[in-house]
């Protein structure tokens, strides 16, 4: 895939139709076995494809032309969900390959399997799409825990390294704790990735300017992309430390987005019962709270116009298509 074009669900797509980017949203979550949880309400798939079409359009009242949906393969993941929403919505959607971190992910089977094993089942994802739909992968997943990465985490981080300088997609990140992104860079880099291929996600999950200047001063994306889940951080801290970074000359890495979800699959353990307890525990965690309480609270405290939409528009733009920032 020339790096002039981004996969989407739905097709390819030139890099000035990307627009204000949401780089890291969800459809649908599952957690591996949710598919076995006879005690959760059953998935309604025409109520929640009608649920998700509305909340496409409300993004698209915010100008938003594309959603980044880097679920896992190991996490509900259903490409033709996403590109049935995306016909019905018109918003250009892009799904990942890639496997979640080793203590809530699918492990057991990936194990087995070599790092030549998984670089191929990524690449074939890439190029040939997953499963018999066609539809093909646009970015590679990778995830870590915390304190440390583990020996499983470092070979699916590895392999997709490697995929990502065989296709050219970039990589997309999980990280607990808001630790371990230099471990995620050293990897990747390691592979022959540049650095600028890659978001550290979850990086507001730090309250700590130092580790995020320290992953921009390496050439990856900083994602504060957990806006509004208050009990990971408070919305204040990301704002300061965005503010701090942009400061320190990285407006060019920064990338914001909810890691919000839509549909649950299964019951949201531990957090809590019922999928619409914890949207009501966390009223700000939608999509469209960075448009609504966000933006124009960074640009009460400094921020222009065209440095917001460098965050929105050209930085994801650049992540997927370098030279096009
Ligand atoms: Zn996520």
């Amino acid at each position: 895939m020339a790096l002039d074009r981004i996969q989407t669900t739905t097709g390819a797509a030139r890099p000035e139709e990307l627009g204000r980017t949401l780089i890291h949203e969800h459809v649908l979550v599952g957690y591996p076995g949710w598919e076995l949880d006879a005690k959760a309400p059953k998935f309604k798939r025409a109520e929640g494809m009608a649920r998700a079409v509305d909340q496409m359009h409300e993004l698209q009242s915010f100008g938003v032309k594309t959603f980044v949906d880097p679920c896992p393969m190991d996490l509900g993941r259903d490409p033709v969900f996403l590109a049935e929403l995306s016909q019905k919505s018109g918003m250009n959607i892009v799904c990942t390959t890639g496997a979640y971190f080793e203590a809530e992910g699918n492990t057991y089977m990936f194990r087995q399997m070599s790092v030549e094993d998984v670089t191929e089942i990524y690449v074939k994802e890439i190029e040939e799409g997953i499963g018999e739909t066609g539809i093909k992968a646009g970015a590679i997943k990778i995830a870590t825990g915390a304190p440390t990465v583990s020996a499983y985490e470092r070979k699916m981080v590895t392999a997709a390294g490697r995929a990502s300088t065989l296709t050219g997609v970039p990589l997309i990140s999980h990280t607990q704790d808001g630790c371990c992104g230099h471990d995620q860079i050293d990897i990747v880099t390691g592979e022959g990735v540049d650095a600028s291929r890659l978001v550290v996600g979850h990086s507001d999950g730090a309250d700590d300017p130092d580790y995020h200047r320290s992953l921009a001063d390496r050439g990856a994306f900083v994602g504060f992309d957990r806006f509004g889940i208050s009990m990971f951080q408070p919305d204040e801290v990301r704002i300061k430390n965005i503010l701090k970074l942009v400061e320190a000359g990285h407006l060019e890495r920064i990338l914001v987005s909810h890691d919000s979800i839509m549909c649950w699959l299964g019951r949201p353990l531990p957090y809590a019962q019922r999928f619409e307890d914890l949207l009501a525990a966390l009223p700000k965690w939608r999509s469209t709270h960075i448009f609504k309480e966000i933006i124009p609270q960074l640009e009460a405290r400094g921020l222009s116009k065209t440095q917001v939409e460098q965050i929105l528009v050209g930085n994801p733009r650049r992540l997927f298509s370098p030279g096009h920032g």
